[in-house]
């Protein structure tokens, strides 16, 4: 492929991530025509092409510098060995590679893979897990549908991706050891970009903080009495000191602030009970700071 001066950054052609991954380039600015069925898309308001490809190609890709940016999951990069920065995790795509067996067999734990076959389409950290334990184990690769494989006799257990474990007791097998945890990532080259690219770069990583704060925060309002105001600020784990306006009524004020989601219900609860009334929740487009 012909070297290009635009930030090239490979995602997922076909797959789970696509949607999530145009998603976020969308969310922090950059806008596309169609994409679908199209091996290159350029990027309508910055030097920017995609590129359309299997997740599996692009650690390699963006290792050997086709690419100066990739979106995949972490289970990819390492078990391609690839030689790339790592710049953010993605905040989806969440799963782990697990060794499960058969459900009623002899494997119920990690011991029990000794001298088994294990078929994976990760055979590299399969295997690095194994040898960390001690434990001497035959990797049998397989590219697809690994969890048929014991019912087959290809194999005796498995190693694949689990995210909630539908598939494997679908087919008759259980968890029995996450041995790696996994979200997608964006992966940056490691050979030498030239300093518009590298500016750019980090533009959109600085967009990207933004935008994931923005999500896991939601804008909080509310009515008080001006007496409980201290009290509420220090409920409110808020980013900035929160924002405290007079009202009509006397001795009420309306205050305003952020907070993280995950704090939500215990911040409301403990709202409640200073009399604050009227709380209204948003959620943030995005967040510069
Ligand atoms: P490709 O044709 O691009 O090679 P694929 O079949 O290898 O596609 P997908 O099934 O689309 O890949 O999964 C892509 C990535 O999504 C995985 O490598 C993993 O990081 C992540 N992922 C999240 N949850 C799951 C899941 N339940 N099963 C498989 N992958 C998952
Ligand atoms: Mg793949």
């Amino acid at each position: 492929m012909e070297s290009s001066s635009s930030l090239r950054i490979a995602i997922q052609k076909n797959g789970r991530l696509t949607e999530k991954s145009i998603d976020l380039l969308e969310n922090i600015g950059l806008r596309f025509d169609e994409y679908k069925n199209r091996l290159m898309v350029r990027c309508r308001n910055f030097d920017v092409e995609l590129l359309l490809i299997r997740d599996d190609d692009i650690p390699e890709y963006v290792q050997d510098g086709v690419c100066d940016l990739g979106l995949v999951g972490a289970n990819v990069t390492a078990e391609k060995q690839a030689d790339v920065t790592v710049l953010r995790d993605l905040d989806f795509g969440y799963c782990r590679l697990s060794l499960a067996a058969p459900k009623n067999g002899d494997i119920k734990e990690v011991t029990d893979f000794e001298s088994t076959r294990v078929a994976t389409s990760y055979p590299v950290l399969t295997q690095k897990y194994f040898q960390e334990q001690g434990i001497t184990a035959r990797t049998v690769e397989i590219s697809g549908a690994v969890e048929i494989t014991p019912t087959l006799d290809v194999a005796d257990a498995i190693c694949d991706i689990v995210s909630s474990g539908s598939t494997l007791r679908a087919n008759g097998l259980k968890e029995i050891q996450p041995i790696f945890q996994s979200q997608t990532q964006m992966i940056k080259t490691n050979k030498e970009l030239p300093q518009e690219k590298l500016e750019l770069i980090e533009k959109f990583l600085i967009r990207i903080e933004g935008s994931q704060t923005a999500e896991k925060s939601r804008y909080i309002m509310m009515n008080a009495p001006e007496n409980s105001v201290e009290e509420i600020i220090r409920i409110i784990p808020s980013l900035k000191s929160p924002t405290v306006l007079p009202l009509a009524e006397k001795d009420m004020v309306a205050i305003h602030s952020v907070i993280p989601i995950k704090k939500f219900w215990d911040v409301m609860e403990q709202l409640k009970e200073t009399g604050a009334t009227g709380i209204v929740i948003l959620p943030i487009e995005n967040m510069i700071f």
